[in-house]
């Protein structure tokens, strides 16, 4: 399968990796959106949130579990902001399940 997020996981495509374990990977965003920008995958290959059921939501529930720790090791203590976009209308452009987790600025709600 062509997943640029796959190959990542794999380390075949190289990034900034900020922490890994045997579920999921989390990486800084090539064009990050604020100060700081992290995504966190899970290594096996799910589409998007829409595709999150009883058989793979063990792995949400840990990549969770990972994203207030990566806040805590890299004080984000004046808050972030966690984004999954599911679907073209949302503006999801890699099609394997991804969370931003963005901080260092302010952010509007609703989001634009
Ligand atoms: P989406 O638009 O699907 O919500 O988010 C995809 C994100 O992946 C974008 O913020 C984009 O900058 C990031 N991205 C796309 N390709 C790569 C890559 O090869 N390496 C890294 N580190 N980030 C990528
Ligand atoms: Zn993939």
């Amino acid at each position: 399968m062509d997943c640029i997020f796959c190959k990542i996981a794999n380390g075949e495509i190289p990034s900034e990796k900020v922490f890994e374990d045997e579920l999921c990977v989390a990486f800084k965003d090539l064009d990050p959106q604020a100060p700081s920008h992290i995504l966190v995958i899970p290594k096996e290959h799910i589409e998007s949130a829409a595709c999150i059921d009883s058989s793979n939501s063990a792995v949400i529930a840990h990549i969770f579990e990972v994203i207030s720790s990566i806040a805590r090791d890299n004080g984000f203590d004046n808050g972030f902001r966690v984004v999954s976009n599911c679907g073209e209308s949302a503006g999801q452009s890699v099609m394997h399940l991804h969370f931003h987790i963005l901080s260092g600025r302010d952010f509007a709600w609703p989001p634009g």
